[in-house]
């Protein structure tokens, strides 16, 4: 729970609140490349950038329970910068060999490289991105559809199938026969971009473990960002039923507190349990996975019940506020838009639901 930390896990939390009250108001206009560099430069000072890095490139590689009282803290705030407080992490790449972990692997963590990662395909797509083996390099073709900093990564972790078997391929964008076929922005307002292969040659050097070892690292990726959108859901959560409160503690028109209302308290009252259950289910998830359980399952439980909270929470809070929280740019009227696609990313809902009761029915996995 995130009453019982450790002292050092107490005074991690409180250093976060002290950054983030440090920290140079956003511009109304946006974050500025002046604002970012500060945001960034006293993030490397403070330790926290270095917090989700492996100790062997220089980083801290902060534990699973540090890492979301320190996501809930942030999101906790609202703050508009919570993207830039954490360094890049190795992702699919962790443990990779040479040559990638020279070639992209360390240029990532240092900040010189950006790496993406390419999973869904189109609807219409002919045929899963594939490859053949030809001597020392793949020949892949193929397309992907939702590519997340797509248009400005340097190389996309694509999920190819080598002669069959799912593995995850290191393909540059500039390498001949990548086609940059369309960019676009979700609701949330991030940008993404498609790719279509054509012929794409690779050395075979550039598949991340063995042929077939696909699935597991995709899989691994992806859930370790599932604790952190729950991580930011439920720091959200607490921001957002701070400021209902506010709201609810003044006056209506008549003058009498909004909280005198036996509807506002109920649905308040509702919402408050969302919340809790899904701050509860965050902490003791992350004390399991780091305890070294298996708690992908668990993980999954997470992303799934904080992003539907949030979303219930959004919504009722703008109901409640009225009409002026639907106004563009108030605070829940962006948020309400941040907040729509996290049940499709790193796993559309109904799909991870599946994923639990194969789980269960065909591996005995997933506590209760
Ligand atoms: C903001 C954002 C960022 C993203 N970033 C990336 C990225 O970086 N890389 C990447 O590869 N992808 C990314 N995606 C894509 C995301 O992973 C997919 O949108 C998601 O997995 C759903 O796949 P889909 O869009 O192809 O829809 P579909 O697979 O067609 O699913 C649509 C709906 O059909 C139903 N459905 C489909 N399959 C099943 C099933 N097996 N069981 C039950 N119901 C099912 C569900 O209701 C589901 O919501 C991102 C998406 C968003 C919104």
């Amino acid at each position: 729970m995130p009453e019982q930390l450790s002292p050092a896990d107490a005074k991690l939390q409180q250093d976060m609140a002290s950054f983030i009250a440090a920290q140079p108001a956003i511009p109304e206009t946006g974050l500025d490349a002046t604002t970012t560099q500060q945001i960034l430069a006293a993030s490397k000072a403070a330790g926290f950038f270095q917090m989700t890095q492996p100790k062997a490139f220089g980083g801290t590689a902060a534990n699973n329970l540090q890492l979301s009282l320190l996501r809930d803290e942030l999101a906790s705030h609202n703050t508009g910068f919570g993207h830039l407080v954490f360094g890049p992490g190795p992702g699919v790449l962790g443990g990779c060999d040479e040559p990638l972990k020279s070639a992209y692997l360390e240029p990532v963590l240092q900040g010189l490289k950006r790496g993406s990662f390419g999973f869904t395909e189109p609807d219409d797509a002919p045929h899963p991105t594939q490859a053949t083996i030809d001597g020392d390099e793949l020949i892949i073709n193929g397309q992907k559809s939702y590519v997340t900093g797509g248009n400005s990564a340097d190389f996309i972790n694509t999920l190819v199938r080598v002669e069959g078997k799912p593995t995850v391929v290191v393909i540059d964008v500039s390498t001949a026969g990548v086609t940059k076929s369309r960019v676009f922005t979700s609701l949330d307002g991030s940008t993404h971009a498609a790719f279509t292969f054509a012929d794409v040659r690779v050395p075979v050097s550039h598949c991340i473990g063995k042929p077939g070892d696909g699935m597991p690292r995709a899989m691994g990726q992806i859930g370790d960002t599932r604790l952190a959108i729950a991580a930011q859901c439920v720091g959200l959560m607490r921001w957002t039923l701070n400021y209902l409160a506010e709201h609810l503690q003044s006056s209506d028109r008549s003058g009498n507190p909004r909280s005198d209302s036996p509807v506002m308290r109920l649905r308040f009252g509702e919402l408050r349990v969302q919340a809790y259950a899904a701050r509860s289910m965050l902490y003791r998830t992350a004390r399991l996975a780091d305890s070294g359980e298996n708690a992908i399952n668990e993980g999954i439980y997470c992303k799934i019940f904080s992003t539907n909270a949030l979303t219930e929470i959004v919504d009722s809070s703008i109901q409640l506020v009225g009409g002026n929280a639907v106004v563009e740019g108030h605070p829940l009227a962006k948020l309400y838009r941040e907040v729509r696609s996290l049940r499709l990313a790193e796993g559309a809902t109904d799909v991870l639901l599946g994923n639990i009761a194969r789980g269960y029915f065909e591996l005995g996995k997933g506590r209760l």
